[in-house]
């Protein structure tokens, strides 16, 4: 595991609403980053939060089941 420490300015914007950081290559969070994201400016973290909004969100409610089929007999 790398010791690393996922610095906010080695953080960059990623596609699919994802943050990466570019010395370890791995996708961080906000809990990940150094320092603290609460200790973040406003309009960092507003940034974050407005691509982070940008994530493909899953379907709620999943493909409708196919008809029966009539079986026969029984
Ligand atoms: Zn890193």
């Amino acid at each position: 595991m790398l010791n690393c420490q996922h610095h906010v300015q080695w953080v960059r914007q990623v596609a699919g609403g994802l943050h990466q950081c570019i010395l370890c290559f791995q996708a961080v969070t906000k809990k990940d980053v150094s320092p603290k994201f609460e200790d973040l400016p406003d309009d960092f973290r507003r940034r974050w939060e407005a691509h982070e909004a940008t994530r493909e969100v899953a379907p709620k409610a999943p493909p409708a089941a196919p008809p029966a089929s009539p079986g026969s007999g029984g």
